[in-house]
């Protein structure tokens, strides 16, 4: 089973998309990799759909990748004692660590951490960015705000706090636990909630010890300042449009999205652009023209993978939502300024032999019109070097690592496939040639570029690059996969 398209669809799992029929109908309509969102489910749902998705992928003999996506510091104020009140603008409104029974005028902010970070001038926004305080007098037990825009309060309400960086721990409790049965489960990526440095990122590392690929989700300013280090620190980065268009201006998210694509395009890392990308398919079956336009941008940016989240988790079309995202990116994949675009946005190589052979398949790919480039990949190093190229050929990606082909499915542009190690560089070749036709990516009489390392199974160790021809033998070639 072959996708057209290079850009990979994440799908959220949830109510509407929880037993195996209905996940097994996401991954058919096109999602390459399913997002377990750990602040709505408990370990026993998290191992039950790891094992849904492991039975199809074990059925359909494709590997796909499973996202755990940990909550991080949720920050609320606390209750209102006559239920919800309203916040007028220009009036003062106060928020004190303490456990006070919340009114017009106040109510519990149960987290040190922001009381001690708070500054005259700092903005908090509740209940995701509909209501803004203005910080005017702070303390560590009390901040007096001053009400910018009011609206209706109620219990628990969300916080953000754009303005200062918070001394919060990026892994809660909650987290830490959450990480280990995902961890535990089988899942192939973490993605880190509200990281604001590099150090909380390296803080998840520890913890998952290369067991899955460590996602950080840009939604914070502080993020944002900090992107290369982070990008250094992580594996993969995702877009987390929803709060970071809490902590930022709307109108600064579309520079942002770009600015962090480019970013992660040339770092090499898997991007991931989120949120509300179909957002009115949660209730209707056709998307508004803005939608499209805004898939088709994440498309054209070269982004490795767009998001469905209630799309596809709680709403009423969940299927079609898949099908959706799958058609607008084969679309736009086929106009055709797509090369031209992406091509515009290339990041050269850099000066590593992974680089220069990667770069070099990719002009060969132009030059002699072949098929498909192969590569072997033990860690995916280069795999996700060959996928930063963004070549104009599908590239296949042959691992005898299971963890590596299923970490890799979120990656632009790659088909994964787990086969036996050859034990040649000749067995190389054939079984290269064999998988590309096998697979449906080249036809007898193509060719095809192989790349690898010698000897092979040396993760990072990228020194080869061959051209070769899927002869008539492939048909009658045994084993290979
Ligand atoms: C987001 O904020 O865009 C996001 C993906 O995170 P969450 O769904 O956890 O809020």
């Amino acid at each position: 089973m072959r996708r057209n398209r290079n850009v990979k669809i994440l799908a959220t799992l949830g109510p509407a998309s929880s037993t195996r029929e209905q996940i097994e109908a996401l991954f058919r309509a096109g999602a390459d990799v399913f997002r377990i969102n750990m602040s709505h489910t408990k370990h026993d749902l998290l191992r039950e759909l790891v094992g849904h998705v492991r039975a199809i992928e074990a059925d359909l003999e494709r590997p796909i990748g499973i996202l755990a996506d940990l909550q991080g510091p949720k920050l609320r104020i606390g209750s209102f004692a006559g239920g919800p009140v309203m916040l007028e603008p220009g009036k003062r409104f106060t928020l004190e660590l303490e456990a006070v029974p919340g009114g017009a005028e106040r109510v519990q902010l149960p987290h040190k951490e922001i009381l001690q970070a708070l500054v005259p001038g700092a903005r908090l926004m509740l209940d995701d960015g509909k209501l803004v305080l203005r910080v005017e007098e702070a303390s560590p037990t009390r901040a007096v705000t001053v009400v910018e825009i009011g609206g209706r309060l109620s219990d628990r309400k969300g916080v953000n706090v754009p303005d200062v960086h918070l001394a919060i721990p990026a892994l809660t409790e909650k987290d830490r636990a959450d990480l280990s049965a995902a961890v535990d489960a089988g899942v192939d990526w973490i993605a880190l909630s509200f990281v604001q440095t590099a150090a909380d990122v390296a803080e998840a590392k520890k913890m998952v010890m290369g067991r899955a690929g460590v996602m950080a989700k840009i939604e914070k300013p502080q993020a944002l300042e900090r992107l290369n280090d982070i990008l250094d620190m992580a594996d993969g980065i995702m877009i987390a449009r929803g709060d970071l268009g809490v902590e930022l201006p709307l109108e600064d998210v579309p520079g942002k999205q770009k600015l962090i694509n480019r970013a992660a395009r040339k770092a090499g890392k898997p991007v991931v652009v989120a949120t509300q990308m179909l957002e009115s398919m949660i209730e209707k079956p056709a998307p508004t023209r803005a939608e499209v336009s805004d898939v088709a941008t994440a498309v054209f940016e070269g982004a490795d993978a767009i998001m469905l989240s209630a799309e596809s988790a709680a709403g009423a079309w969940p299927v079609a939502a898949v099908a959706t995202m799958n058609r607008v990116a084969e679309r736009v994949e086929g106009e055709p300024f797509f090369r031209s675009i992406v091509e515009a946005q290339r990041a050269e190589p850099e000066a590593t032999a992974a680089d220069a052979i990667t770069a070099a398949a990719h002009q060969i790919a132009e030059n002699l019109k072949v098929a498909a480039i192969v590569t072997y990949t033990a860690s995916g190093a280069t795999a996700l070097r060959a996928s930063r190229e963004r070549p104009n050929v599908p590239v296949l990606a042959l691992s005898p690592v299971l963890k590596t082909a299923r970490r890799l499915a979120i990656a632009w542009g790659l088909h994964c496939v787990v086969v036996e190690e050859p034990k040649d560089l000749d067995g190389m070749v054939d079984q290269a040639c064999k998988l590309a036709w096998r697979e449906g990516y080249a036809k007898i009489g193509q060719r095809v570029i192989v790349i690898c390392g010698v000897p092979l199974g040396t993760p990072g160790a990228t020194n080869m690059l061959r051209v070769a021809i899927v002869g008539r033998s492939v048909e009658a070639m045994q084993g290979g996969s």
